[in-house]
């Protein structure tokens, strides 16, 4: 995580829906940013008010009257509606706010077509869990963006997760992995729940007992800082019960299916961008 040191740029979301909301609160709650920094607008008056009630920042219906307030702009709408976004916004945006888009797929060269190449512009690929901050992100760096405006946007995504920088042309990759990743785990958990059910368990123990133990077991990638590889092999003894259910996870080419929905998912984030 980064240090907490707060910062003095007001933060104004285009777009008050769940992203931004759980972006809000991450940037409030690590204390990098006060309410009183923190604008939202949407035209949606339910979310606004969900927006507001989530968070305290000012919220309003008019685009344009949020980006006269504010330092950041993050975009935070549904892809399909970013092009009307910045055709309304092209000219009310200068250069001295640095603007963040989290819309899946949509690449820096569209937001410097609308906004100019000399528009500070990243470009983030942030993932669901970022609701209950542990979100796993990546970003990317438009030609006019700073090497501070990526320390900032670090800075802001650790506040719900871990962030890593990347060049642009490895966002499809960080989609296909950790983008499009819960939902392959999401299917992980339900399968051990299910053979748990099968082998005589309760299914709410069961599905609670599979979700803890790939819980326990990133923690103990993430923290021990060993290969996951040196971890499997400490828990495996010989003959016993745990290499049985690895031989018959390489039968299955658990592996091999895990590696090749990551490339699949990855080419077709390529093809939607
Ligand atoms: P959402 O539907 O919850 O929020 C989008 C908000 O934009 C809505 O409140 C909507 O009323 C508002 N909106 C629509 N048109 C607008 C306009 N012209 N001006 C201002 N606001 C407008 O969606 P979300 O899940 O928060 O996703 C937001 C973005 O984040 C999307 O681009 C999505 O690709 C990206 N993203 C989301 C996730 C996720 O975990 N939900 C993960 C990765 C990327």
């Amino acid at each position: 995580m980064s240090d907490l040191k707060p910062v003095n740029e007001r933060v104004g979301f285009i777009g008050a829906g769940q992203m931004a909301i759980a972006l809000a609160k991450g940037f409030l709650q690590s204390g990098l940013i006060q309410a009183k920094q923190l604008h939202a607008s949407d035209p949606n008056d339910g979310n606004r008010g969900k927006f507001a009630e989530a968070t305290g920042g000012v919220v309003q219906a008019d685009n344009r009257t949020l980006i006269q307030n504010v330092d950041i702009i993050i975009l935070a709408v549904k892809p399909q509606y970013m092009p009307d976004v910045l055709t309304e916004l092209k000219s009310e945006i200068n250069t001295g706010q640095l603007v963040i888009s989290i819309a899946a797929g949509v690449s820096i060269h569209a937001f410097e077509k609308s906004l100019g190449t000399d528009q500070r512009i990243i470009r983030v690929m942030p993932n669901t869990p970022c609701q209950i901050g542990a979100g796993a992100s990546g970003f990317a760096r438009g030609g006019a963006a700073t090497p501070e405006d990526a320390e900032l946007t670090r800075r802001m995504l650790e506040t719900v997760g871990i962030a890593f920088e990347v060049p642009e042309i490895q966002l499809d990759a960080i989609t296909g992995l950790s983008g499009s990743g819960p939902a392959y785990v999401y299917q992980i958990i339900e399968a051990l729940s299910d053979g748990g059910v099968l082998v005589g368990l309760p299914r709410n123990t069961a599905t609670k007992l599979a979700a803890q133990t790939l819980y326990g077991a990133a923690r103990m990638v993430l923290e021990t800082g060993q290969h996951p590889g040196q971890l499997k092999d400490a828990v495996t003894s010989p003959a016993g019960t745990t290499i049985t259910g690895l031989a018959e996870l390489e039968e299955g080419q658990l592996r091999a299916t895990l590696i090749n929905a990551v490339r699949a998912a990855t080419e077709r984030s390529r093809e939607l961008s």
